[in-house]
């Protein structure tokens, strides 16, 4: 295992071996990769180490890219399937009601 080399911009769940290629490389920060099936995925986001300004952490799923937002609303999502599969039926939701209702 090659040592990690964390650098002064590192997001905490960085585990990119920076230091190794130099330039650009180093200013991309990836975390380690979990998988779902065949299905990877990671955070990864760009710091500019002269400003120190992120871009990102953005979600890798496979080859999608999301955003925070769009993974909370993903979760979001996930979470009513998931509610109204354990349901044993196909309720609305509340978000559904809401909308319905508004
Ligand atoms: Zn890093």
């Amino acid at each position: 295992m090659p040592k990690h080399h964390r650098t002064a911009t590192c997001p905490p769940w960085c585990v990119m071996g920076h230091g190794v290629h130099g330039g650009e490389e180093d200013n991309v920060h990836v975390s380690e990769q979990l998988s779902v099936r065949n299905t990877f995925l990671r955070l990864a986001a760009t710091v500019d180490p002269a400003t120190g300004h992120m871009e990102g952490p953005y979600l890798l799923v496979g080859s999608e890219e999301y955003t925070m937002d769009e993974l909370d609303q993903l979760l979001d999502t996930l979470g009513q399937l998931r509610a109204a599969a354990a349901d044993g039926g196909m309720g609305r939701s509340q978000r559904a009601e809401r909308l319905i209702s508004s």
